[in-house]
């Protein structure tokens, strides 16, 4: 059943199910107080109602304290770092000098420098160990650039190409060789490349979304103009290949939801979850919030996709290089760790958001620390 079948929803609708549940059950445990400073005895002279105010009170005071520190500190979330900060969502593309070598597509020059050696000193000093680098436009369907990139940093990267659905193209056996020959594990399916007036379950879209299936390699949907046109399209490519795993990027691209339209759009992502294939990036921050970093509107949404898809199922991903001009790279790498005592993410949590899940999707390609 596609979520387009259920009734109009209202915003505030949305916003009360975020009321109910303020402080999901994995919430940071108040064990976690020091006992030679706990005030036990305050404790056991409140009624129950009145305890679960004060311990209400002393968690977010204790959140509050915690994040000030944060704050002070942009190296404070490296003194946790014991297993690997994986990058979901990336793109390189050929300096202008590289460009002799490696030519841009005609009219798809970039604005801005997006070269490996650029994204290798980001990483760096963001802390983070590895990425998948997902082919964009600007080098179209010639994945040289990027095969190098990839050749020349192992265990650094995992590529993700881009799918030709062009008419009178190969792009299944494309597919199948930049799979076979050149390693790719991922596949992108950015639906304004289809010929126009055509879905991405047309022939050439179905037969490369069950290649993809065949390969055990992922299908990442980029809805840049909003999940609502694509996701009927998702759903019968889903249901009908289930054996193919899917990335949706960047929330599917659901702004916090205002109005009927955008509530439909986020339904329809949190839907998605009934597919166990499914994953999403919780990533480009940027491009979903109507504030500036740490981007505090999408915040309550982070904690229902946590609560519908579960951890396991979600990847951080920063959208470099197009995320230096906004927040910078270190600062995206942050959000989540800024999010995690307000919206009652744990450890663990962290831990497959920030970088476990993309180790688990892409198996021994990054070693594990
Ligand atoms: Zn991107």
């Amino acid at each position: 059943m596609s979520c387009f079948s259920r009734g109009p929803s209202s915003v505030s609708a949305w916003s009360c199910k975020c009321a109910e549940n303020p402080q999901p059950s994995n919430s940071k445990p108040i064990t976690t107080f020091r006992r030679s400073t706990f005030p036990f005895r305050i404790l056991l002279s409140l009624s129950a109602a009145g305890a679960v105010a004060f311990l209400g009170r002393r968690v977010r005071a204790q959140q509050k304290s915690i994040e000030g520190k944060f704050l002070m500190s942009a190296q404070q979330s490296d003194i946790q770092k014991h297993w690997k900060i994986i990058d979901s969502h990336v793109h390189v593309w050929a300096s202008p000098e590289e460009a002799k070598t490696f030519p841009y597509f005609p009219g798809q020059e970039p604005a801005t420098i997006g070269s490996s050696d650029l994204l290798l000193k980001a990483m760096e000093e963001g802390g983070v160990d590895g990425a998948l680098i997902v082919q964009q436009i600007s080098h179209m369907f010639d994945h040289s650039y990027l095969s190098r990139v990839l050749q020349m940093n192992p265990g650094k990267f995992v590529g993700c190409c881009l799918a030709n659905p062009s008419d009178g193209v190969e792009g299944v056996s494309e597919l199948e060789g930049l799979v076979t020959k050149e390693g790719y594990q991922a596949v992108r399916f950015n639906p304004y490349l289809w010929p126009s007036n055509q879905k991405m379950t047309n022939a050439v879209g179905k037969a490369l979304f069950a290649k993809a299936g065949e390969l055990g390699i992922l299908v990442g949907f980029m809805c840049f103009k909003g999940l609502l046109q694509h996701i009927e399209d998702i759903e019968q490519l889903c249901g009908e290949f289930p054996r193919t795993r899917v990335l949706i990027d960047h929330l599917g691209f659901c702004k916090p939801p205002l109005n009927d339209s955008e509530m439909r759009a986020w339904e329809c992502l949190l839907g998605l979850s009934k597919y166990p294939q499914v994953y999403v990036k919780l990533s480009a921050f940027f491009r979903t919030s109507r504030e500036q970093f740490p981007y505090e509107d999408l915040w309550p949404l982070f904690r229902t996709i946590i609560a519908t898809f579960g951890p396991k199922r979600l990847l951080w991903g920063s959208d470099f290089p197009f995320v230096v001009d906004e927040c910078g790279y270190t600062n995206a790498r942050r959000v989540l760790e800024l999010a995690k005592y307000d919206i009652g993410i744990t450890d663990e949590d962290m831990q497959w958001i920030m970088g476990e899940t993309a180790m688990q999707l892409f198996k021994g390609r990054w070693v594990p620390v």
